[in-house]
């Protein structure tokens, strides 16, 4: 149930949904998502769905996880990327694959920890931790050529936009619960160009940090 031939499965499932960035493609068939979960849920990683990772958390949706690594990467190559949400760091483990740097944050230290135990086990060694709020962004390695949010927001967290550089991308859930949209917001040099995409669902991006 976690073998090649049952990534692949899933991998032809997400383009057949419409995936196309063959190098995005190429990762997740490389990462192994059942390492990611607890092992009684291993058997189910290769589905395309949500699964629970304690906490009340969530691993994201090997769907969502490549949409908005495309979205964030569809204008070229990206240098260095802010993530909020590490969670169980899957969508660190993609992301950290296809850009020079990821800088992540996660506001339940034990969540973290567990993800950057599991990445080192993995050899991925360009990405750099935080414990913290992430509606604050991190200013101090701004800015950013991309930011990917895996939280919903209420609204548009104002200092990720600060964090932006030029030519910058935002990929980020917005709205109340039930009712989230997926935003792709472009910093240009005269200010920012707002595209709403679909209805998404994501765990809500909440204040404050979590032992
Ligand atoms: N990226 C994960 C998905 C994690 S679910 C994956 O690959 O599957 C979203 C994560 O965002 C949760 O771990 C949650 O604790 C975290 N989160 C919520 N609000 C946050 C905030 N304000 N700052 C940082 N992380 C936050």
């Amino acid at each position: 149930m976690t073998s090649q031939r049952t990534r692949e499965r899933l991998v032809q499932r997400l383009r057949d949904e419409g995936l196309k960035n063959l190098d995005v493609l190429d990762v997740m068939l490389r990462t192994p998502r059942h390492l990611f979960v607890d092992e009684a849920l291993a058997h189910r990683a290769y589905e395309d769905t949500a699964l629970p990772i304690g906490n009340n958390q969530t691993i994201s949706q090997p769907y969502m996880v490549g949409r908005m690594t495309e979205l964030l990467l569809s204008a070229g190559p990206l240098d260095k990327v802010l993530e909020v949400g590490t969670g169980c760091g899957y969508q660190t483990a993609v992301l950290a694959q296809l850009v020079e740097r990821v800088f992540t944050i996660e506001r339940i230290q034990s969540l973290q920890e567990r993800a950057k135990e599991q990445l080192a086990e993995l050899n991925i060694r360009n990405v750099v931790y935080r414990w913290g709020d992430g509606w604050e962004g991190w200013n101090a390695m701004a800015p950013y050529d991309g930011i990917l949010v895996t939280a919903g927001a209420k609204e548009i967290p104002q200092a990720l936009l600060g964090q932006l550089a030029i030519g910058g991308r935002l990929v980020i859930p917005v709205g109340e619960i039930d009712k989230q949209q997926l935003l792709l917001i472009v910093r240009e040099l005269d200010g920012f160009v707002y595209q709403r995409l679909e209805g998404v669902r994501f765990v809500p991006l909440l204040p404050g940090t979590l032992p």
